[in-house]
């Protein structure tokens, strides 16, 4: 079996209520990429936070975290498109990709695809009700097809975020028309019922995942759970050959005190060893993944 790739989620937009080690200002996020790669993360996906903690779209704010990232380790690197920056056009939402990947001090290796389009309202199971009710991320094929055709002019891979099988079968296309070069990599993405937009994270959501990743395809897969627990369900995806994305962006861990995103990827990887699977560093996830490093 394939070494085990570990992406650390350090922050997405989340608070610090429960945990207050979530990452936000650049230094925070530049030491915790330099602790999970110490602890065996081979990817770290950020996002920008502004000084208190929303998001922050300034291409020059992710230019100085990643110039911070590169300085001190050779995790790869996979930022955020902006899971609220939707509402520009094709050219407007890839461009701060592009021009962070014109500066080899700045050029991320990984940027998301998501592969479809879904409502993303957050449900409040306390109160019945949800939170908004017209929030939409819009991915239309004809600006995947334009994300796809850009990153691969910069040799950044796409990370193609599968939010149900309806995105697998498209992402599926995308494979067997060319659009996405092989090996690809995909993240099977679970969540909480506060997002009841993606598969639940269970197994039987896993299960519902997995059934139609093909073996015939050059496929490396990953699994989230956002707004769940993901570590009850990490033996079951280790012992698949798949890949674990999991930390502070996801959910507090506070089964495991009050932990760093570093404290949750040494969890996971000696849940991996003691299944007798061995941890990839940066260099051997970059070739699973053809990633030019
Ligand atoms: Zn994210």
């Amino acid at each position: 079996m394939d070494k085990l790739i570990i992406e650390a989620r350090i922050n997405e937009y989340a608070g610090r209520g429960q945990n207050p080690n979530v990452p936000w200002n650049p230094e925070e996020i530049a030491e915790a990429a330099t602790q999970c790669r110490e602890a065996g993360a081979s990817i770290v996906h950020f996002h920008a936070r502004s000084k208190d903690g929303g998001p922050e779209h300034d291409v020059a704010v992710y230019a100085d975290i990643i110039r911070r990232i590169k300085a001190r380790s050779d995790i790869l690197i996979h930022p955020t498109l902006g899971a609220f920056a939707n509402d520009g056009d094709a050219s407007q939402r890839i461009q701060p990709i592009l021009d962070l990947a014109k500066d080899p001090e700045t050029r991320p290796h990984f940027a998301p695809l998501d592969m479809g389009t879904t409502n993303i309202d957050a449900y409040n199971s306390a109160t019945k009700s949800f939170r908004s009710d017209e929030v939409v991320y819009t991915n239309t094929t004809k600006t995947l097809l334009y994300f796809a055709e850009q990153l691969q002019a910069v040799a950044v891979r796409p990370y193609a975020s599968l939010w149900n099988v309806g995105f697998t079968r498209q992402f599926l296309a995308f494979l067997k028309m060319g659009a996405i070069a092989e090996p690809a990599f995909a993240c099977l993405i679970m969540t909480g019922d506060d997002l009841p937009s993606a598969h639940p994270g269970t197994e039987q959501g896993l299960d519902a995942h997995t059934m139609f990743i093909p073996d015939d395809r050059n496929i490396q897969w990953t699994a989230m759970n956002h707004g769940g627990d993901l570590l009850a369900l990490a033996p079951k995806i280790i012992g698949e050959g798949g890949h674990v994305s999991i930390g502070l962006g996801d959910w507090p861990y506070l089964e495991l005190g009050t932990p760093t995103n570093a404290e949750i990827v040494v969890h996971v990887a000696e849940v991996a060893r003691s299944q007798g699977r061995e941890i990839a560093d940066p260099a051997e996830a970059a070739a699973m993944l053809g990633v030019q490093v």
